[in-house]
């Protein structure tokens, strides 16, 4: 079956950040660390970046991580990281706090922007025009960003990318930035649980060896962030992953009752939502913005999640057919930038592990595409048989990216 659909806007993804990390090693292959530290120590400068860890397969830990230059390395999940030894010496002055704390998981979960930080000093927003060209070759054309962490990018994604970035960032990042970068932000963005990457979605049930993750704040303080959203933006983004902290937001905002005019709501990520949750989600106005992606996560967290949770995760069916979220006006996609590109997000929409996770090609048209082939275009040929779908770029977007 060959098909042909817009550009993906999408809906949730670090910009900025993944920009800066660009020179990053990227270990999203590797299962094994000997394969991992290979990967890092290939990398010149003083200081070894590398993202994509996937910590199901193995830690980085020990002599031969420290026997490596300087290496910092990031989570899969973006909400867990290792620093080897001669990374922490060579930052701490800069960085004392982080480096004191990087191990200490519910610091970590409370000050990720910092960390983010200490990541993007080494980018800087002039990475930013050659990832917006990357990411339109691989058939994005336009994406929210969301933790803009300062001005510079703010002021370039704003005004040179008007129209197809929208931004994103952080109660206490918006309160340095300047009046024009601040106009340039569409939404307060913060976090009420981790990431099951890290074993930090806060879940009701317990994880298998334990724990039920962490809930970053009790619900007067999430309360507040909410009300500051509403007077500062007018929106709010409330990333929540565990079936708790799903379960904290709609008490929260159901006791709060702030008219719609003056907040609208986005959740990132809702994973683990519950029908009844769904059900309370939709009584709110709320919108869903979900990772067709992390569909993948009932494959790979079957070390940490229990099976009722693994065929939970990331219920499409039940969302659109028994609670009413339509595609495009109330639920929308993105993809965490894990990865980005039109090809893995429809390989995960249409062949997920679990059938309750599967879109149609409406579906994700809808909630994953821009209006019109203006832009540029996807090519798809669909093999029902083999489960794979295979995407050419075409028109504008495929010639920049090839610039
Ligand atoms: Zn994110």
């Amino acid at each position: 079956m060959k098909i042909r659909m817009p550009l993906l806007r999408d809906s949730h993804t670090h910009v900025s950040f993944y920009a800066a990390l660009g020179a990053a090693a990227d270990l999203s292959a590797c299962r094994t660390a000997a394969a991992a530290l290979a990967l890092i120590k290939k990398r010149p400068g003083p200081l070894a970046l590398a993202r994509g860890w996937n910590n199901a397969y193995y830690d980085l830990r020990g002599a031969a991580f420290d026997r490596l230059g300087p290496a910092v390395v990031c989570n899969v999940s973006l909400h867990s990281f290792r620093f080897n030894a001669p990374a922490r010496a060579a930052l701490k002055i800069r960085f004392p706090d982080i480096v004191a704390n990087i191990d200490d998981q519910a610091w970590v979960e409370n000050n990720l922007n910092r960390v983010f930080g200490l990541f993007t000093a080494a980018g800087g927003a002039e990475a930013i025009p050659a990832y917006m060209e990357r990411l339109a070759a691989l058939g994005v054309w336009a994406a929210d960003d969301m933790l803009v962490s300062d001005d510079e990018a703010a002021l370039l994604l704003g005004r040179r990318y008007a129209g197809r970035a929208r931004l994103w960032t952080e109660p206490d990042v918006y309160r340095k930035l300047g009046p024009a970068a601040r106009a340039a932000i569409g939404g307060l963005k913060f976090f009420t649980d981790g990431a099951l990457g890290a074993r930090t979605a806060a879940l009701l049930r317990p994880y298998r060896g334990g724990g039920r993750g962490l809930l970053l704040h009790s619900e007067v303080e999430l309360g507040k962030l909410f009300k500051l959203a509403a007077r500062l933006t007018g929106r709010a983004a409330v990333h929540a992953i565990g079936d708790a902290a799903l379960e904290q937001v709609l008490r929260v905002l159901e006791r709060l009752a702030v008219p719609r005019r003056s907040l609208r709501v986005r959740v990132e990520h809702a994973q683990l939502i519950t029908q009844e949750q769904a059900r309370r989600a939709r009584r709110l106005g709320l919108a869903l913005c979900m990772q067709p992606n992390f569909s993948g996560d009932s494959a790979c967290y079957a070390d940490r999640l229990p099976s009722a949770y693994l065929r939970a995760n990331n219920p499409f069916r039940m969302l659109i057919d028994k609670a009413g979220f339509v595609p495009g006006e109330d639920l929308l996609f993105g993809s965490d930038g894990m990865p980005h590109g039109a090809a893995p997000a429809l390989q995960a929409a249409l062949f997920p592990p679990c059938p309750g996770q599967r879109l149609t090609l409406g579906e994700f048209r809808a909630g994953y595409c821009l209006p019109n082939l203006e832009a540029g275009w996807l090519d798809l040929k669909v093999d029902e048989a083999k489960r794979k779908v295979s995407v050419k770029v075409g028109g504008p977007a495929a010639a920049a990216g090839r610039k």
